[in-house]
């Protein structure tokens, strides 16, 4: 079978090989272009193909089998889409060159996630309290396999972790928007013999880059800020190329993007042709977007905590806590771990503790701009009262995800929201 990494920008012909590029181009400009050696086609914009299936070469000497050449198509060719698709797999051109290592998508996050467990086959997991939906998952492995989970924070759970275990780490977690240090995490994986994947939903391109910093595998969300349009589910994983060390071998321990491929042919949890060209829509404007909802939710923040310190302000009546990874102690350390692992921003999410579970409950209702809506990443501004999909949540908590709109409008959405739910609170004493 054709279990080849997807081609990489540097093996194409296209028209921006790299004799017309000497030089290294920006993130920006790779969005745009980094597809461009698989463009056969003379439309500008990549067109939408829903075939699941491909018609093999005329010529009965050029049959090879699961090696479906079409003369025409070179960079373009594809048997069936349980294995690959044109739109899904010019997506995959585009995140491969901006994540900088080999990646394949999947249907959605969590799918990435059960793959991805599935393929290195632990039998103990640390985990911390990030997104509720991995640990669902981990309790359907554990009824199959009895896999163990351990607790991240625990130095004694730690402690149990043996050669071949997983330690897997989301940064900034989900729903508090709080960072975590890759490189503590990392030289336990390596004492141990342990894989280190990280969940880097919360951290797209530009804001974090896990495999600098020693992961094995880093999987996303794709759905949030790959999608950034809450229009697509997508799941995202991407290989440390030191665990591709022989590109042509299918033996798992030798070819780990190989043995990954194969394993989603056979499982099947591959994203449909509309989601990936959707997908590579989304990530032409990745950086403009990322850039740009991660510095207004640090703005946001930043308002926020000042006026949460004046005695009597409508934030200090509502806002019992604000949490953010630019709120660590950490960020204002410029030797910091966190300095270091996220110098361009924190992320576009944060949470906010209101004074009681109904100033919680109520908020959203207040708000003109937000959402009241699960999810997040898009370009749209969100607000969740978290209770609503996540039963073990504190009652108090709002999730944030912040768009592209004026942050200065925001801002007044959110001084507008207190100041009525203060009124509707006093009417009610009243
Ligand atoms: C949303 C999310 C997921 C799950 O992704 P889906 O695309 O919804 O399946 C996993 N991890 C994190 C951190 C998320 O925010």
């Amino acid at each position: 079978m054709s279990s080849a990494p997807p081609p990489t920008s540097d093996k194409g012909p296209g028209r921006l090989g790299a004799a017309f590029h000497p030089h290294a181009l920006s993130l920006a400009s790779r969005a745009v272009h980094a597809d461009d050696y698989i463009n056969s086609q003379r439309a500008v914009a990549p067109p939408l193909q829903v075939s699941t299936t491909f018609r093999y070469a005329d010529d009965p000497d050029a049959l090879r089998p699961w090696d479906n050449t079409d003369p025409n198509a070179p960079y373009d060719s594809h048997m069936y889409s349980r294995d690959s698709a044109p739109n899904t797999t010019r997506l995959e051109a585009i995140l491969t060159d901006l994540i900088g290592q080999p990646t394949l998508t999947y249907a959605s996050g969590m799918a990435s996630f059960h793959a991805m467990i599935v393929f290195l086959n632990p039998r103990r997991v640390a985990i911390g309290h990030g997104y509720h939906g991995c640990h669902g998952v981990l309790d359907i492995m554990k009824k199959l396999n009895g896999l163990e989970k351990l607790e991240l924070e625990s130095d004694d759970d730690l402690a149990k972790l043996q050669p071949g275990d997983v330690i897997h780490v989301e940064t900034p977690l989900n729903p508090t928007g709080e960072a975590r240090d890759l490189e503590h995490y990392a030289r336990i994986a390596q004492a141990k013999g342990c894989y280190l994947t990280v969940d880097a939903t919360f951290a797209p391109p530009p804001l974090l880059d896990p495999f600098q910093w020693g992961a094995d595998i880093v999987m996303h969300s794709g759905s949030k800020y790959f999608g950034g349009h809450s229009d697509i589910l997508c799941g995202v994983l991407a290989i440390n190329r030191k665990r591709i060390e022989d590109p042509s071998s299918q033996d798992q321990a030798k070819n780990w993007m190989a043995a990954l491929r194969y394993e989603r042919l056979v499982i099947g949890g591959v994203m449909g042709s509309l989601e990936g060209w959707l997908g590579v829509r989304s990530l032409r404007t990745l950086e403009l977007r990322v850039e740009r909802q991660s510095s207004n939710a640090g703005r946001l923040v930043a308002w926020l905590a000042a006026e949460k310190a004046k005695p009597d302000s409508l934030v200090a009546q509502v806002v019992e806590r604000i949490h953010h990874a630019s709120l660590q102690k950490e960020a204002s350390d410029p030797d910091s771990w966190l300095l270091r692992q996220m110098p361009r921003g924190f992320g576009p999410v944060f949470s906010i503790i209101l004074r009681d579970a109904t100033f919680a409950r109520r908020l959203p209702s207040k708000l003109e701009l937000f959402h009241h809506a699960t999810s997040l990443g898009g370009v749209e501004s969100l607000i969740e009262w978290r209770a609503m999909t996540d039963r073990e949540i504190d009652p108090r908590l709002l999730r944030v995800s912040i768009g592209v709109e004026g942050w200065e409008d925001l801002r007044a959405d959110f001084e507008r929201a207190f100041a009525a739910l203060i009124a509707e609170q006093a009417a009610k004493k009243a």
